[in-house]
């Protein structure tokens, strides 16, 4: 494996990655890196946690500092993501530097939005809605930019956001380069890609860990009313973070309450709450001021939160591939984590469709490994028919 050394990256960026302790590239950097530093489109296939941010903010940065006129778009599907990237923006911009990023997100105050913008950030951070309200204010012209990135993509289509991206595209000048970065590649990004993308080198990381094996799985059967007293039994089970995830924006509220009730302090995020709020939560869950997090599926793509060690999924999710993004929340960069699952009789067919998919998946990443047998690792069992019989099969 290549070191950063041999990417070819400024002393600047070298330094703050060594600052960072970040040795190597991981497999998605070290093949997105030289190719966009060439300039060409890329498509790339990346989940969150394989590094993916940087693969992109290492060109733009590099780019930037050899032309500080320069400009760049980077879309991402959901406030949260847009500020973690923010944040990975702001660490290589480096102190005392004429280079400036913003992040434009709704639920902040446009007018100060406005006011940063006049200072003319170089870098351009944002979700699709507030970045197109802007535009359609004029407070900021797209007709120079050198590179947009659409991170997510295949989440930005799936919350909606198609339009949207397609008119922030229309603003964009026609020479520019694009990396646009999906979990998955179905048609419809297909077709996405060759609307916005030049000749793009496609990069698909093979091994790349959707189902990380250092998550011990568990899965839990039982009864929507005894999930309360399940969860608290398992809450006083494990130390370290804890993220839930519900179902609703109400189905969470309420379980913060019920907990609260018990004893167990949580709190709540979900798209229902003011964006400063939201914030706020999110950061001090980062710092480790509180350990229970309950949330809705907003949380289950593209947060890096390295402590989290259990994810418990109270409610299942509508799709499987969300179970996939939920439970990758955990063991990021290497480290251990815990997912448990509450299965109830109406998540049977959900679950039957997430170990399909589980499978695949593991099938995927062991092809040509001898070793290798694939068979059904993640069934549950239903033991037993009893109403009192709550936790039954599981693995670990
Ligand atoms: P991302 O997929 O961009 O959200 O990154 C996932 C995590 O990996 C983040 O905590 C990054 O700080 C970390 N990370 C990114 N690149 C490297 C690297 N080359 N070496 C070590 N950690 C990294």
């Amino acid at each position: 494996m290549h070191n950063f050394d041999q990417l070819n990256l400024s002393s600047d960026s070298l330094k703050i990655l060594k600052g960072l302790k970040f040795e190597n590239p991981t497999p998605i950097q070290e093949k997105v890196i030289p190719v966009a530093l060439q300039g060409n489109d890329v498509m790339g296939t990346a989940q969150t946690g394989s590094g993916k941010t940087l693969s992109y903010i290492l060109p733009i940065v590099e780019k930037l500092r050899k032309n500080v006129n320069d400009k760049f778009l980077i879309l991402a599907p959901t406030r949260e993501l847009s500020e973690q990237v923010f944040s990975v923006a702001k660490i290589f911009l480096g102190h005392g530097k004429p280079f400036k990023a913003i992040n434009l997100i709704g639920g902040k105050g446009i007018f100060s939005q406005i006011n940063q913008l006049k200072k003319n950030p170089q870098i351009i951070i944002g979700t699709p809605g507030r970045i197109n309200d802007l535009l359609e204010r004029k407070s900021f012209s797209l007709s120079k930019c050198s590179i947009v990135v659409l991170d997510e993509m295949d989440r930005m289509l799936d919350m909606g956001f198609g339009y949207q991206v397609d008119k922030i595209m229309k603003q964009v000048n026609k020479n520019r380069q694009m990396i646009m970065l999906s979990a998955t590649i179905p048609a419809q990004i297909r077709k996405v890609s060759s609307k916005y993308l030049k000749n793009p080198v496609n990069i698909s990381i093979e091994n790349n860990d959707v189902i990380e094996t250092n998550i011990k799985q568990k899965v839990i059967e039982t009864i929507p009313n005894e999930k309360v007293n399940e969860l608290i039994n398992q809450i006083d089970q494990r130390k370290g973070s804890i993220l839930i995830f519900a179902k609703t924006k109400i189905g969470v509220d309420k379980l913060v309450k019920k907990l609260k009730a018990n004893s167990v302090k949580a709190s709540a995020l979900h798209g229902g709450m003011r964006q400063n709020k939201r914030s706020k939560i999110m950061q001090n869950f980062r710092d480790e001021r509180f350990r229970i997090l309950v949330a809705t599926d907003i949380a289950s793509r593209g947060l890096d939160v390295p402590h989290i060690e259990h994810i418990i999924n109270y409610d299942m999710p509508q799709a499987p591939e969300d179970f996939i993004h939920r439970i990758g929340r955990t063991a990021r960069a290497g480290s251990v984590g815990e997912a448990v699952s509450f299965l109830t009789q109406k998540d049977t067919r959900i679950w039957k469709s997430i170990e399909r998919l589980l499978n695949k998946e593991e099938f995927k990443q062991n092809k040509g490994n001898p070793n290798y047998e694939n068979k059904p690792k993640f069934k549950h069992k239903r033991r037993g028919r009893s109403r009192n019989k709550k936790k039954v099969g599981g693995r670990n």
